[in-house]
């Protein structure tokens, strides 16, 4: 991707590849043991990744750190990791993620210190037994004491993550998961229906995903709860106050250009999709010999390429059709029709769409029913 140009307003995504374990569910490439050497090596060879690939001079709109737990490196780490970043621009969102456990106040601190604009907490639960299943090394208390240090710093954002319709949880642990994270002031919820892919410890210990329905019903109930306190539902798996959307995510999810880097990060740029591998020993390997990280590269065809970033624009509350007088925005706007006799569509206003609840339900079939 050397080269490529730079989108106007760049957003950037960083991989931390370390995590203190790995948690029962997770699916997502991190390295769950790893030594003090690795976290330097990362440290120091980031922004080599950044200038191979022609990303120095970039000054992103939005910064997403994510992983992994960045929360891993600590606060000097924290401020290792920002100096080998190009500076985001003046009014830019920078998150980072962070594992409840993790939170000091010398890291609160570090973050606030390195313009960190908002900080996602991985709260899960705030039941101890189902934080316990999950493989969490965190409590309750422990989320609630990380909110406060963020607070306390001045860190004008703060998100929650939290799993719904993990199996064995009792009647009323989701409810009161959710009551617990309103109680919080968060500015912004995530919550995901817990999903057990294979490999992970859930699988291999043959854990039964929720049902379909139990699965519904819980993201009704999230639905339902948030919206009572506030937060309106902008994306199917995210809630936000007003004005208080996931910058990085949104830009994402409407078809922006984003750059990733570090193992695992991926990148779309114009027609061109890039994967760095999942590995960590590899990617270092191949920045101390002055070369790019191995990865996956793709150009997609126009077509492939529009599809693609049309596809999760019909996970936010409401979108525009692009392009719609051309063959495909017509083709599109006669299937969306269709889906609204249905009653899975509706256009609120004149060229704006926004999926109905039932729509919501269902979100893939009709996504792939309109590309
Ligand atoms: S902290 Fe996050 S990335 Fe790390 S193992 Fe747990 S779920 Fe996976």
């Amino acid at each position: 991707m050397s080269g490529s140009p730079l989108p106007a307003e760049p957003n950037l995504y960083v991989h931390v590849p370390f995590c203190a374990g790995k948690c029962a569910y997770c699916a997502f490439y991190s390295e769950g043991a790893f030594a003090p050497g690795d976290v330097r090596d990362y440290l120091a060879l980031l922004p080599r990744e950044l200038a191979l690939r022609g990303l120095s001079g970039m000054r992103p709109q939005t910064v997403y750190v994510g992983g992994g737990t960045p929360s891993q490196l600590g606060a000097d780490g924290i401020r290792a990791l920002f100096a080998a970043l190009p500076p985001p621009a003046p009014d830019a969102e920078v998150t980072v993620e962070a594992n409840p456990a993790d939170m000091t106040p010398a890291l609160a601190g570090a973050l606030r210190e390195c313009g960190v604009t908002r900080v996602s907490l991985g709260a899960q639960s705030f039941s101890a037994a189902t934080l316990a299943r999950l493989g969490r090394r965190h409590g309750p208390d422990a989320i609630r004491q990380a909110a406060a240090l963020v607070r306390a710093a001045g860190i004008g954002r703060l998100s929650l993550d939290l799993i719904a319709a993990t199996p064995g949880e009792l009647d009323g642990e989701f409810q009161n998961s959710l009551q617990s994270a309103i109680a919080l002031e968060p500015d912004h919820v995530s919550v995901y229906p817990l999903s057990v892919e294979p490999g992970t410890p859930f699988a291999n210990a043959g854990v039964r995903p929720p049902s379909d329905e139990d699965a519904l019903a819980a993201v009704a109930l999230a639905e339902e709860t948030l919206g009572a306190a506030g937060f309106s539902r902008y994306e199917l798996s995210n809630y936000a106050r007003p004005g208080a959307e996931c910058r990085h995510n949104l830009a994402v999810w409407l078809g922006e250009d984003y750059v990733g880097a570090g193992p695992a990060a991926c990148s779309r740029m114009q027609r061109l999709r890039r994967a760095n591998a999942p590995g960590f020993h590899a990617w270092r390997d191949a920045l101390r010999g002055d070369e790019l990280p191995p990865a996956q590269t793709e150009t997609l065809s126009v077509c492939d390429d529009e599809a693609e970033r049309f596809s999760t624009r019909v996970r936010l509350r409401e979108w525009a059709l692009p392009a719609p007088d051309s063959d495909i925005g017509r083709r599109r706007a006669a299937t969306l029709a269709r889906l609204a006799e249905l009653g899975l569509a509706h256009s609120p206003k004149p060229g704006i769409w926004s999926l109905t609840a039932r729509g919501r339900e269902v979100a893939d079939s009709v996504a792939a029913e309109l590309l």
